[in-house]
């Protein structure tokens, strides 16, 4: 799967604000926006600059991706499911993102990243209403019972893991139990429940081009 390589910290830059990609680091003053809060590269300190409208749709969705780690092509699917959808198709996309088995992985603090998370999930070390799945992209309902493997539980980057998610605290749609490394997806989040950082609004538009 194609990657994006940029040091993690450094698409926070990019994108003026923490995003998450690189676990612990980005909690702490050690993510590189705490340090340049400026865009990375030769041009970032001009400013004074206004996006246009589309510059700033493009890089909503973009920030939105580098999130959740999703591919452009696989992002248009997921829009499109959205959009197929009864609902706001800006919710119904958050809604799908955070349903993602990878995502799911992360809220519950089975890996310090998304990134990381979706190794978890890949090597087959969670389950699904005890059912292995081992597919990022699996959408978890509501409902289901989300867990770590016996062995993966006390494997120690796991646990730290899961100490440092559980000191966050997890979001309110989830019932997490830490010490059993096994959480229930209660509901789809609401609207409110998700980051007001994110502008969904924008990627519509975009799409609505
Ligand atoms: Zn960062």
């Amino acid at each position: 799967m194609a990657r994006n390589l940029d040091a993690k910290c450094r698409q926070c830059r990019r994108e003026g604000e923490k995003l998450f990609l690189k676990g612990e680091k980005c909690f702490t003053d050690k993510c590189a926006i705490e340090r340049r809060s400026y865009a990375p590269g030769q041009h970032g300190q001009k400013s004074g600059q206004r996006m246009s409208n589309f510059g700033q749709q493009l890089r909503e969705k973009q920030k939105i991706r580098r999130v959740y780690g999703i591919l452009e092509r696989q992002f248009r699917k997921i829009y499109a499911d959205a959009n197929s959808r009864k609902g706001q198709t800006g919710e119904n996309l958050l809604q799908l993102l955070e349903s993602r088995l990878d995502n799911v992985a992360y809220r519950m603090g089975f890996g310090a990243s998304r990134a990381e998370a979706r190794q978890v999930v890949r090597h087959g070390a969670v389950l699904v209403n005890g059912r292995r799945v081992d597919i990022p992209s699996y959408v978890v309902r509501a409902g289901d019972v989300v867990q770590l493997t016996d062995r993966a539980r006390t494997q120690l980057r796991v646990k730290g893991a899961l100490e440092a998610a559980e000191s966050r605290g997890f979001p309110e749609w989830l019932d997490v139990d830490a010490k059993a490394a096994k959480g229930v997806f209660k509901a789809l989040p609401e609207r409110a429940d998700l980051p007001s950082t994110i502008n969904e609004s924008l990627v519509v538009e975009l799409y609505s081009r």
